[in-house]
């Protein structure tokens, strides 16, 4: 083997071990043994209330996918063993693209077989060496990855600042190549939700293309659940919404809506479409039936936002600090890694799963307790899980005794 080859995890493998010393547990191996419900999975033999799961609508439960699943499992086996350029295309992937294009009202739709895929895939075959990329600061590593892989130059600005963006275009409006603006409905960490009418306006100042990841807002935001772009009333001036399977589609897989009909040569030069295998056919059933189920189901967004103003409401008169927006993901901020992990170890104590999320990762370097709430959580089980966060924050002297 050759010498050296770990060097560089060193840095990594004393981080990691500092980690450990202040944490009973293992942040990053928790296991949940099995779900027991949407709300409740077993967590080292205890119950424990899930309130970190992206399953906004707790469909990952839901007992007609389930059922899709199974029926389509018995018909069609449990793979496609192919790329959607070769033999992994079945008649359930255009149905599940047509479907896609028709809810969102858009001509086309790609699937991809994860929404980091989706990210990746739909940046790579839209922008090249010659383009530049405009990224908001706090975008998601996919997004990230996906401007590397394009070998675009990348020029980020202020998150959520639409004026910030507007300088920097006006900057490069003599630059010969394309120009992608990309940002999030919802920000998976924070829970902001972008300024996306505003940043269409500047996109049309300049003439640019837009894209937007609503990874966490479909299904969840806007009258019919497209996203921020419905709720803020420019989903004409979105070019690109590209979005995932695996957070309130219950499933897992990614896409790509537009109505640009270049969308069959993005096809052809997507690398993490066209080499990688397509989703199996019973992830597609299982998504076409969620999909129903959002549509024909408003109720549980009507719920998910109660559920969302009571967490945020019990976070706030605890003396937490947690963002200004209300939205299903509810991320309180600490001050730093020790306090954090004390934090996270007493909720699991307490029966409560929520996320850690650490610098670097993190806006601001500082650590966060993600929450994501559910339409399915009763008023009880939240009241419960800020009666718990109250408590720890006094303990730690976080909050006022
Ligand atoms: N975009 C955003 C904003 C995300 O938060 C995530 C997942 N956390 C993804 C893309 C990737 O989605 P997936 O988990 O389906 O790969």
């Amino acid at each position: 083997m050759s010498e050296g080859i770990f060097d560089k995890l060193a840095p990594l493998k004393a981080s990691y071990e500092g980690l450990r010393e202040l944490s009973p547990r293992n942040p990053f191996g928790v296991v949940i043994e099995r779900p027991l419900s949407a709300t409740v999975g077993l967590i080292e033999g205890r119950e424990t209330l899930l309130f970190g799961t992206n399953n906004y609508l707790g469909l990952s439960q839901s007992e007609a996918a389930r059922d899709a699943a199974i029926e389509t499992v018995r018909e069609m086996g449990i793979g496609t063993t192919g790329s959607r350029i070769a033999n992994g295309t079945f008649s359930l992937h255009d149905r599940l693209e047509r479907r896609l294009a028709e809810v969102f009202h858009r001509r086309h739709a790609m699937i991809f077989s994860t929404g980091y895929q989706a990210n990746l895939g739909t940046i790579s075959a839209l922008v090249n060496k010659d383009d530049i990329l405009f990224l908001d600061a706090d975008s998601h590593a996919s997004i990230y990855d996906g401007a590397r892989l394009s070998g675009a130059q990348v020029i980020r600005f202020r998150h959520n600042d639409p004026a910030d963006l507007d300088r920097r275009l006006e900057r490069t409006k003599n630059a010969p190549g394309a120009r992608l603006i990309v940002v999030e409905g919802i920000y998976s960490m924070t829970g902001n939700i972008a300024p996306l009418k505003d940043f269409a306006d500047v996109k049309k100042k300049h003439g640019a293309a837009l894209m937007v990841d609503e990874a966490h807002s479909f299904g969840v935001l806007g009258e019919h659940g497209r996203g921020v772009a419905e709720m803020q009333g420019c989903e004409k001036d979105v070019d690109f919404i590209v979005g995932t399977f695996s957070k309130s589609l219950g499933t897992v897989g990614g896409y790509c809506v537009t109505d640009h009909d270049e969308i069959d040569l993005m096809r052809l030069c997507s690398r993490p479409y066209m080499f990688t295998a397509s989703l199996p056919p019973e992830i597609i059933a299982s998504t076409l039936t969620t999909l129903d189920e959002i549509q024909s189901r408003p109720e549980l967004r009507r719920q998910l936002h109660e559920n969302a103003a009571r967490l945020h409401a019990g976070f706030r008169k605890a003396g937490l600090k947690t963002g200004d927006f209300i939205s299903p993901v509810i991320a309180v901020t600490l001050e730093d890694v020790p306090q954090a992990l004390k934090f996270w170890n007493a909720l699991l104590e307490a029966g409560i799963y929520v996320n850690l999320s650490l610098p670097p990762a993190t806006p601001d370097n500082r650590p966060l307790l993600r929450c994501s709430v559910m339409a399915a959580h009763t008023a009880e089980q939240i009241d419960q899980t800020v009666d718990s966060f109250a408590r720890i924050a006094r303990e730690l002297g976080i909050t006022a005794a």
